[in-house]
């Protein structure tokens, strides 16, 4: 069977199994919330083993920064399922009040889940689980980067979660632009913004509507009141969880100029104090980014320094820190999703609020300095989100609005919001079969007095 088939295959029946109503009730998403967690706790190792072989991520990473927040997101859907689906009732007009008005969540369909490589799991799973809340079939598309975690996600998935409920198709480009032919009731997207285009026309074309989970240059400034050292160990630690591969990182630093050298010489001090003497940090994911990362410090005009040797043959890339750096910087054009931090300086609050609301909105900004300071950033720039005196953490707080804005994305999920997103609000009015005289205003001929105006 060429691979066409099989994916018009799956197709069919993960849409026939949704119509069947296999995920309508309360119990039946319990079930399948259950089974998801069952599913991780029992293949912990195998997990583990898999995103080690794939990234390089040591185990304590592996469940700190994948396995742990599934168990957030599942608890916490598994313990609010029945309040989010209860029907919500409204303020009406006197002359419905004798009738049924309320607003249900019905499932859109069988969903199209595309992943990236960079937490392979977590990010598979976690519109998972709000695709399931909702009560929708899925089809998930892992990363092909991610080899050794798609296989566990497509071998073992099964044993927990009907291939019904959840069905996963290994595959890469091609097999996605081929999942992107078919219709669904929502395509939800996490990945590059040249991707998130290929998604977005395709989704034009079956009139789908799409969630774009995207990337971009996360901006962190360091300014007045800033304390500098913390500043640089949260930053640093940030920077480097996933060698650098991290939606949310900081991409590069905005500091004072009278607060760089400090923060320099803190970055340094954290880079041994997290790591130890040989500021040893994982490897990156392939060649292909190694040599990219490589190239980028070729052609910068900024003074590089590196803790450690970089060395193509093992992916090692080293922490790397990058000064004099100006805004027209090979540095500064795209993501750098790497363990590369390039630092700028802008003399004031001012100038570094213009300088990031001159880049595209970014997925995340961070501020560290004064009460004032973070409260201006927080209040006169556009993100998805903006953390004062910390990076990254927001993605611990479950009930958080998770996404972009703008250029780094469309849609927030997690939590609450996650079972909205996949749910259609249907408005349904169930009315009286009788006493039409209530509402008869409304036939001809019309009355003035009588229309609600
Ligand atoms: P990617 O866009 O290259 O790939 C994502 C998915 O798209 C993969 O499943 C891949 O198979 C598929 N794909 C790749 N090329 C395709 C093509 N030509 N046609 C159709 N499908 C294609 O992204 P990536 O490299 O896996 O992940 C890194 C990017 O994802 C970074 O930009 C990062 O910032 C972003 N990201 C965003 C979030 C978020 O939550 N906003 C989270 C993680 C990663």
């Amino acid at each position: 069977m060429s691979t066409s088939k099989t994916i018009l295959k799956a197709h069919r029946e993960i849409t026939e199994s949704f119509h069947s109503g296999i995920n309508r009730t309360l119990q039946a998403r319990l079930n399948n919330l259950r089974a998801l967690k069952r599913f991780v706790q029992d293949c912990e190792p195998a997990m583990c083993r898999a995103l080690y072989e794939d990234t390089g991520r040591d185990y304590l990473q592996a469940i700190q920064l994948e396995l742990a927040i599934m168990f957030v997101d599942l608890d916490d859907a598994i313990a609010n399922l029945a309040s989010w689906m209860k029907p919500r009732s409204l303020a009406v007009p006197w002359t419905f009040s004798m009738d049924q008005c309320r607003v249900i969540s019905q499932p859109l369909g069988p969903v199209l889940v595309i992943a990236p490589w960079n937490y392979p799991i977590l990010l598979a799973l976690l519109p998972v689980i709000g695709a399931l809340t909702a009560g929708n079939t899925v089809l998930l598309k892992p990363s092909e980067v991610a080899p050794a975690s798609t296989r566990v996600l497509a071998s073992l998935l099964p044993q927990y979660l009907s291939e019904n409920v959840v069905r996963v198709i290994p595959g890469g480009p091609r097999e996605t632009q081929e999942l992107l032919s078919l219709s669904y009731g929502r395509i939800f997207f996490t990945g590059g913004p040249a991707v998130g285009k290929i998604v977005l026309r395709a989704a034009a074309e079956t009139m789908t509507p799409t969630s774009l989970e995207l990337g971009g240059k996360c901006p962190t400034i360091v300014g007045p009141g800033a304390n500098v050292p913390v500043a640089a160990k949260r930053i640093i630690w940030g920077k480097l969880a996933n060698a650098g591969q991290t939606c949310l990182a900081p991409d590069y630093v905005l500091c004072h100029p009278d607060l760089q050298e400090e923060f320099v010489e803190s970055v340094k001090k954290a880079l041994v104090e997290l790591y130890g003497p040989s500021r040893k940090i994982q490897r990156v994911v392939s060649e292909k980014h190694w040599v990219r990362l490589n190239s980028l410090l070729d052609t910068t005009a900024g003074n590089i320094w590196q803790g450690g040797k970089p060395d193509k043959d093992s992916l090692y890339f080293p922490p790397t820190l990058v000064t004099g750096v100006e805004a027209d910087d090979v540095l500064m054009q795209d993501e750098i999703f790497g363990p590369i931090l390039p630092i700028l300086t802008t003399p004031d609050w001012d100038s570094a609020i213009a300088f990031v609301n001159s880049c595209p909105a970014p997925l995340s900004t961070y501020v560290f300095g004064s009460s004032e300071g973070v409260r201006r950033v927080i209040d006169d720039t556009m993100s998805g989100s903006c953390i004062g005196n910390d990076v990254v953490l927001q993605m611990a707080v479950n009930n958080f609005p998770f996404g972009g804005v703008g250029a780094s994305g469309m849609d927030m999920y997690r939590g609450h919001l996650s079972f909205k997103l996949f749910s259609h609000e249907k408005s349904v009015m169930h009315r009286f079969r009788g006493l039409d005289w209530i509402s008869s205003f409304r036939y001809p001929p019309l009355n003035i007095r009588r229309l609600q105006y």
